[in-house]
């Protein structure tokens, strides 16, 4: 699993406050008397891109607090996932995914290199296992480059035995954009530049319900075992796997717009000594997922997955049993895996929202033309590549925030 979200980085980011516990009561501006406090802007969850959102919303002047119903940042599955940098291959044209990630993972590498937040832009490789998934192999690249991933390519049997000599293919694309990077650093490096613009976080602070009347929005707060009412003027709601309970406790809210939610959950085994690969390593991806795929972190640790597993609530506990499927899936790319050198590692849930006709589900990020309620967006169904798309996926809420004022 990635860093503990709480631990301490190594190094210090400039205007970062890492408080473990600030309830609403402590803040001052947030203190009530009974009525609902205005408040101009609130994000509902420090995931990355809540925070990504609270940052890009005290930029553009917003006076934003951050809720959040954990102790600290990124407990979600910001801190479950494979911290990789997806260039923006697989999603339909035209797609949200398709377009944040490629221009999300475009301001991330910028913004890793202006803040200090460590990464490597290690490549990837997408493999064909036989001669029949070559036409997958194809439809991925021609996908690719729709997209506007410009720097993919072709690898023969023989160019791709060059770069990872371990690996068993008959034919690769090499995605030299892809990278990984310290999710945890890049998360305080969002929170520091956020609380240097002026934006504020309160812990321990959940979203419990809400009402739309005729004022606006009102949220109530439970924290440290008080209620609170806010009325916030721009109510962003990120709440991740649980955007859609936050969404059902506002009465006033449409039901019909809030889009139904499975959970995907995605199991990792760690493999048990040296990594085998430079690079990423994928399959051609499986529905619902990118294929059993090694990911290695930037301290050299590598590990498989996530593998798709349908669940009815959340639970993060690895079934040990599934590792016969691990071994059978990688042995497929990389026949010298040996018996025993996989452990359980980690599990990240995906939210899952139905694919409304298209081959895969899209984000889904609502303003007030798809709910008819001014000054509330809900983000659901944020699941892989929203960590890449984080920045971009902030900077179109924020456009959408801008476009929604009342002319004054
Ligand atoms: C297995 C897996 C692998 C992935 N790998 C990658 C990858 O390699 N690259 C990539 O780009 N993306 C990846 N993703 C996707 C990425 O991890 C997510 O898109 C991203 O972390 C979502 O962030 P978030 O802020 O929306 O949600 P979260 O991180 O879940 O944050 C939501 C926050 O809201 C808080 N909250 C919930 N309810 C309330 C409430 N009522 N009141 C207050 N707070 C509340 C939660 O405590 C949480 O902190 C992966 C996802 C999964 C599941």
């Amino acid at each position: 699993m990635p860093r503990s979200p709480g631990a301490a980085p190594a190094y210090c980011i400039p205007g970062t406050t890492f408080d473990t516990h600030s309830p609403l009561g402590h803040s001052t501006a947030m203190q009530g008397n009974g009525a609902a406090d205005k408040v101009d802007a609130v994000v509902v969850g420090a995931g990355v891109v809540g925070l990504a959102v609270a940052r890009a919303l005290a930029l553009a002047g917003h006076e934003t607090i951050i809720l959040e119903k954990e102790t600290t940042i990124g407990t979600g599955t910001s801190s479950r996932n494979s911290e990789v940098i997806h260039a923006g291959i697989y999603y339909p044209k035209g797609s949200l995914k398709a377009r944040l990630c490629v221009a999300g993972r475009k301001a991330l590498y910028a913004y890793c290199d202006a803040h200090g937040v460590p990464y490597r832009r290690c490549g990837k490789l997408i493999v064909a296992i036989g001669e029949q998934q070559r036409g997958a192999l194809e439809r991925v690249l021609a996908t690719a480059r729709g997209n506007g991933v410009d720097d993919i390519r072709r690898l023969s049997r023989e160019e791709a035995r060059a770069l990872e000599p371990e690996l068993a293919c008959c034919g690769a694309l090499l995605s030299p954009s892809t990278g990984i990077l310290d999710s945890h650093a890049y998360m305080l490096a969002l929170l520091g530049d956020a609380q240097a613009n002026g934006a504020m976080i309160a812990y321990g602070s959940t979203v419990a319900g809400g009402r739309i009347d005729e004022n606006g929005i009102v949220i109530d707060v439970a924290s440290d075992g008080a209620i609170m009412s806010l009325a916030p003027r721009l109510l962003v709601n990120s709440a991740g796997l649980e955007a859609q309970a936050v969404a059902s406790s506002i009465s006033g809210l449409p039901a019909k717009s809030i889009p139904s939610l499975r959970y995907a959950k995605g199991n990792y085994f760690q493999l048990v000594g040296r990594a085998p690969f430079k690079r990423l390593i994928y399959p051609v991806p499986e529905p619902g997922g990118l294929g059993v795929h090694i990911t290695i972190d930037l301290g050299g640790q590598a590990k498989f997955g996530p593998d798709v597993e349908w669940i009815e609530k959340p639970d993060y506990t690895v079934d040990p049993s599934r590792a016969a499927r691990f071994y059978a899936a990688i042995r497929q790319y990389w026949p010298a895996l040996p018996d025993g050198a996989l452990e359980p590692g980690y599990s990240g849930i995906r939210p899952k929202l139905p694919a409304n006709g298209a081959d895969a589900p899209d984000f889904v990020i609502q303003g007030r033309d798809a709910h008819g309620v001014a000054g509330l967006i809900n983000l659901y169904g944020i699941e892989s590549p929203g960590l890449t798309s984080s920045l971009a996926i902030a900077d179109y809420v924020a456009e959408l925030a801008e476009a929604a004022k009342d002319p004054a």
